[in-house]
């Protein structure tokens, strides 16, 4: 369960209207049940619940469970497109260990009114529901203009961009005007953020920034011009698979 309130040894917790609905009422949990809490910093803790009634109660901290685990410095940007699939989206870079999620608006971004608090409560049940210590913290949405004016060079930027050839030798055998080449994912070293466009794609203005910049990586994810939501989904994925832990 996920709390906002610091864990530690026989720390007292008290619970939300919320929370008291579904451990008291749902889940029927008396005096002396036992439930694992993580606060996103101080790892998961064993408690009990110490005191109940109808809009709170209170859990007793009895011991840590497990230390506090940060995931591997990886952020997502991408661009809001319809809400279900841009729930779908927060909910499963905060299962794959994102680190930090940034909605960015583009020239084609489809719908740039996303409720922010909306989606960090996505990101938390999804932590909460893959037994995770860490909730990804969800930005407010950023021109994508604004995002790269004000970025930190450390960070490679890694361009998910579906014109590109996945390797160089799709490219040297076809015509002048191919599309540049991409180095693999598995080159991009951390920190790194990973860029997905909207249902349109990037504008050639924005591909033609973006390749520009120094900090930019541009990666193919194939053949295929997959959806925003499954190009996240199978980025975040193959940047684990390399880099992660
Ligand atoms: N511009 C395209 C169009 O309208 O035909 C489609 C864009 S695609 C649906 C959405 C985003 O997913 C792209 O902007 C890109 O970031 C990513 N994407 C999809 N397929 C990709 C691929 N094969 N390689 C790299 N990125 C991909």
């Amino acid at each position: 369960l996920y709390v906002d309130h610091p864990l530690g040894e026989a720390q007292s917790v008290p619970v939300s209207r919320d929370h008291a609905n579904y451990l008291f009422n749902v889940m029927r949990l008396g005096v002396g049940a036992k439930v694992a809490l993580f606060n996103g910093t101080d790892g998961e803790w064993r408690a009990e619940v110490a005191a109940k009634g109808k809009r709170g109660g209170v859990l007793l901290c009895t011991g840590q469970s497990a230390p506090q685990r940060m995931p591997p410095d990886l952020w997502l940007l991408f661009a809001p497109i319809k809400k279900a699939r841009t729930d779908f989206i927060v909910e499963k870079a905060a299962e794959l260990g994102a680190a930090r999620i940034l909605p960015v608006r583009t020239d084609y971004t489809n719908s740039d009114r996303i409720r922010q608090d909306k989606l960090q409560a996505h990101a938390m049940e999804a932590a909460e529901q893959c037994g995770g210590t860490y909730v990804p913290p969800v930005s407010e949405i950023r021109s994508l203009a604004e995002v790269l004016d004000g970025w930190d060079e450390s960070r490679v930027l890694v361009f998910a961009d579906e014109t590109t050839a996945a390797d160089a030798a799709t490219s040297a055998d076809a015509a002048s005007d191919e599309p540049a080449t991409s180095a693999p994912l598995s080159r991009a070293p951390a920190p790194a953020a990973i860029l997905i466009g909207p249902e349109g794609g990037f504008s050639e203005a924005e591909r033609a920034r973006l390749r520009a910049l120094p900090f930019v990586h541009v990666i193919s994810l194939g053949p295929r011009i997959l959806r925003a939501d499954t190009a996240a989904v199978a980025a975040l994925t193959l940047w684990q698979e390399h880099q992660g832990d």
